[in-house]
């Protein structure tokens, strides 16, 4: 059987972690790295080829499904309806509020050149929403529940070393333990945003900041921390590459709700991440899979998770799947 030939569009984080998850799964071969810097400074993990992405259109024919690993802010947007009108496409587009037209401006490249384009897969959105749908699906009565964390939030983050003041930092997001206690028990409880979740800041301040001013600053940061309890602690640069280098992440989604006389059923799904792209990119993988089967199958037009039939994510058959997995 041929192997599945991918490419991979945008080197940085996830665009490593698809590289390192290719190498695992064998029904799979990168064909190249697309990039808008010069080639020539790209360091891989692997010895695939490197590429400027003006030169794609040649590999029309030589790539089965292009993994897109830009960020959601500014890359995805152009890049999603550009790249899915030249090849099956699988992203990780994440603003949720964005999701419907970007969905629309996909499909509208992707659906008369015959491409699927799968968008939006990850952990959130991604397995996270599928477990939503699941939750929402099985038990109408009830209410869906998603924490995050404990985790190194980028956005947030990248808040944080705005602040005049702040030589460098990160923040994390984490659940309030006695909110996700309630939640467990089947409390249905309502939950305000400061209710479910902190958020901690470590901060390397400039020579001469003034600590206290820069605390406040963070603090009362209208959308990114004024809604929450936040703590920021104060640390040297030395023990912030030290500490805080790791990209883990992670959480749950939790569908309480009841049946027949008043019975609680509660259900949940969790994810302790040591290293968020890594295993953002493992789910990418999976889904090219699913991509180039669907596209097989005649399927063309953008997707999303909530689209996909589970088994087209798996090298097993239909077949082997019933009988190891129902
Ligand atoms: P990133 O490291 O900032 O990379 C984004 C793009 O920036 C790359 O494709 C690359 O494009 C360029 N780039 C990377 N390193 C660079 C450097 N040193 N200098 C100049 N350009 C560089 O972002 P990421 O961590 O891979 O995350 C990408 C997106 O994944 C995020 O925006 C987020 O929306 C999404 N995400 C989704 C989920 C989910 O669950 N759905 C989870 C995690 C992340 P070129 O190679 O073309 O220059």
């Amino acid at each position: 059987t041929t192997k599945i030939r991918i490419g991979i569009a945008g080197y940085g984080n996830l665009g490593r972690g698809v590289e390192s998850a290719l190498a695992q799964n064998g029904d799979m071969e990168l064909v190249g790295v697309f990039t808008r810097r010069e080639p020539g400074q790209l360091k891989l993990l692997g010895n695939a080829p490197v590429l400027h992405i003006d030169d794609i259109g040649q590999y029309q024919g030589k790539i089965d499904v292009l993994i897109l690993c830009g960020g959601s802010k500014n890359d995805l947007p152009e890049q999603g309806p550009a790249l899915a009108a030249l090849f099956n496409t699988v992203d990780s587009f994440d603003t949720h509020a964005k999701v419907p037209e970007y969905f629309e401006a996909v499909n509208q490249s992707a659906e008369p050149a015959g491409n699927t384009a799968i968008i939006s897969v990850g952990w959130d959105p991604g397995l996270f929403s599928l477990n939503r749908l699941f939750g929402e699906a099985v038990l109408p009565e009830g209410a869906t529940y998603t924490f995050w964390g404990k985790g190194l939030s980028q956005g947030h983050s990248d808040a944080v070393r705005r602040v005049p003041g702040v030589k460098a930092g990160v923040q994390y997001t984490l659940p309030v333990p006695e909110a996700v206690e309630r939640v467990r028990n089947g409390e249905l409880p309502q939950l305000s945003t400061r209710e479910k979740h902190k958020r901690e800041c470590f901060v390397v301040l400039q020579e001469g900041a003034d600590a206290a001013a820069v605390e406040q600053a963070i603090v009362t940061m209208p959308d990114y921390f004024a809604d929450y309890d936040t703590t920021v602690n104060f640390l040297d640069e030395e023990t912030l590459r030290r500490d805080h280098e790791a990209m883990p992440h992670g959480g749950f989604v939790i569908r309480s709700g009841t049946t027949g006389q008043g019975n609680t059923q509660v259900v949940e799904y969790s994810l302790k991440l040591q290293s968020n792209p890594e295993f953002t990119a493992s789910v990418l993988v999976a889904y090219a899979r699913a991509a180039h089967r669907l596209n097989q199958m005649g399927q063309a037009g953008a997707k999303s998770v909530l689209d996909v039939p589970p088994g087209l994510l798996s090298p097993k058959s239909a077949a082997q799947l019933r009988k190891e997995l129902l």
